[in-house]
């Protein structure tokens, strides 16, 4: 893992209709749920019980852009693999063993007024949709990264062209204070994009690579609002702490949804009208 630099282990099994994405670490089920966020302060990190697990975000993303909504994922280790830094390959693992096509919908958040939510200047905006789909907007007083903004449908394909393949980034000055502080130890040049004053530390994969690596951990944080978001989102200056708060906000004020139903590990939530969203599962 990036931030312990311990050897972790995955293994992701298919699950039933309405179960969920659920983490089971040390004995401990942990439903990838914005209510089981514990900390957010370089990754996105899920507890319950006690027990922790670190940067979820990237697999979750995974899941998120392939729409995969049913799977049960076995950790041994406290956080889940870096990998490259990007969701690529998790993506490529998912598509290598195929996804199922469930016969029921998945769970719909639907929304009646627009949300928005304010924290230390960052800002996010949910305008009711019948699709999701997400404006990304970064502003960096930085000269290789500036003021940006992109907007991503939920299709899957543009999903893994365009954003699973856009990796970690961090400047360069932060790596040696994170290092001080005994984070980023599993970092290397092998697992993130470094930006110096004037140059990257390697070539970019896509376009926007930061941006679209900011759209990634935004697909990963959203999904723990726990269903398929119905609004077109603009996300401006997103972090995962905003982002999970978010969820939450999603999750708490959504149609047809309500906290008896996350308590029940998403069970009974059942979309009267069909949307055309089908339930797939790994
Ligand atoms: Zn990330």
């Amino acid at each position: 893992g990036i931030h312990t630099g311990k050897d972790c282990f995955v293994t992701i099994s298919p699950a039933p209709e309405n179960t969920g994405i659920i983490f089971r670490v040390d004995g401990v089920e942990i439903e990838a749920l914005h209510s089981n966020v514990v900390n957010t302060s370089r990754a996105t990190c899920l507890g319950k019980d006690g027990v922790r697990l670190d940067t979820v975000e990237h697999l979750l993303s995974a899941c998120a852009g392939l729409k995969i909504s049913n799977v049960i994922i076995d950790v041994e280790g406290p956080e889940i693999p870096i990998l490259d830094g990007s969701a690529i390959p998790w993506v490529e693992e998912l598509l290598k063993v195929g996804i199922e096509e469930m016969g029921s919908f998945c769970n719909v958040l639907r929304f009646e007024k627009t949300i928005v939510h304010q924290s230390n200047g960052s800002l996010m905006i949910a305008v009711p949709s019948e699709n999701f789909s997400l404006t990304c907007v970064i502003i960096f007083d930085h000269q290789m990264l500036g003021t940006a903004a992109e907007t991503f449908c939920e299709d899957p394909n543009d999903y893994v062209n365009m954003i699973a393949p856009a990796r970690t980034f961090a400047m360069s000055e932060e790596i040696e204070k994170l290092k001080e502080s005994g984070l980023a130890l599993g970092g290397s040049l092998d697992n993130a994009l470094v930006i110096y004053p004037d140059h990257f530390s390697s070539a970019l994969r896509v376009e926007n690579e930061c941006l679209r690596h900011k759209a990634l951990d935004l697909f990963g944080d959203l999904s723990l609002a726990g269903g398929k978001i119905c609004a077109a989102v603009t996300a401006i200056r997103p972090g995962h702490k905003v982002n999970t708060e978010f969820a939450g906000i999603l999750a708490n004020n959504a149609k047809n949804y309500s906290l008896n139903d996350l308590a029940d590990g998403l069970k009974s939530v059942k979309e009267t009208e069909s949307q055309g969203v089908s339930h797939a599962r790994y």
